[in-house]
């Protein structure tokens, strides 16, 4: 469970996040949704701990996280681009994080099969990145993701560089993955269809505040306001 109180984010003088209050169920995929510059990516940063709150408080579970660096918060990371480290192999990519995390060499090697197992990317595993799809490139972000058995999976538009066939084969494989592994996962996208495709729940945010989060189906039929109403593309 991911839970933000009171926090807030001001770069300079511009406030892009005005004291949210949230809490994420464990062991569930929710989606963060809305327009270009909301605050998305900056609540997934403070989340993982690449971006430090103005003020305010992070809590995973009971304990506090706030001031906690990004390898000691257990999270794994997805980016829209892979970041995949292109002189590597797949099987060094999965097991990357694991090297630094100081674990014998055989345990890396199982693991990093077992994720690729998860994933089906088990005959990629001695391929170089670039010998690979952006699907395939992406399963590998994921599987590296997952390696450490992270207790949240954050994703920041994870589909957008993929084309639309293969964004929703991906977006279904995303869901199959986090249902096998139980993993919290966070989904940020823009594409409204997506969010409510994918997810057990949806965070609908504009200008740094929460408008709405609830299950899709009460989205869609119960929007709060105008703004979500528009946004969804609701009847209501
Ligand atoms: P997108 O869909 O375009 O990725 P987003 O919802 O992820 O948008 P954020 O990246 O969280 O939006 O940015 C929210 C706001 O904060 C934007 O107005 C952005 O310009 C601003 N911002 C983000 N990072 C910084 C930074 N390091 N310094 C100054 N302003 C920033
Ligand atoms: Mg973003």
């Amino acid at each position: 469970q991911v839970r933000f109180e009171d926090v807030t984010m001001q770069f300079e003088n511009k406030k892009v996040l005005d004291r949210i209050n949230f809490t994420l169920p464990s062991k569930e995929l929710i989606s963060f949704l809305g327009p270009s510059g909301c605050g998305k990516s900056t609540t997934l940063y403070l989340i993982s701990g690449l971006l430090n709150a103005t003020s305010g408080k992070i809590y995973f579970d009971d304990r506090d996280v706030t001031k906690l660096d990004p390898v000691k918060r257990q999270v794994g990371l997805v980016f829209q681009n892979y970041a995949l480290y292109p002189h590597l192999t797949v099987r060094e990519n999965i097991m990357f994080p694991l090297k630094m995390s100081k674990m014998a060499k055989n345990l890396r090697n199982e693991r990093a099969e077992e994720m690729a197992e998860l994933t089906k990317i088990a005959d990629q595993l001695d391929k170089y990145p670039r010998q690979l799809s952006g699907g395939q490139q992406q399963r590998v972000a994921i599987s590296r993701a997952l390696s450490k058995s992270p207790e949240i999976l954050l994703m920041d538009e994870p589909l957008s560089n993929l084309d639309a066939r293969l964004r929703i084969e991906m977006r279904e494989e995303i869901r199959r993955i986090q249902q096998e592994t139980g993993v919290t996962t966070v989904f940020v996208t823009h594409d409204q269809e997506e969010a409510l495709s994918i997810a057990d729940n949806v965070m609908v945010l504009e200008s740094g505040e929460i408008q709405q989060m609830t299950d899709p189906v009460t989205l869609y039929q119960k929007p709060r306001n105008l703004f979500v109403s528009k946004f969804i593309g609701s009847p209501i």
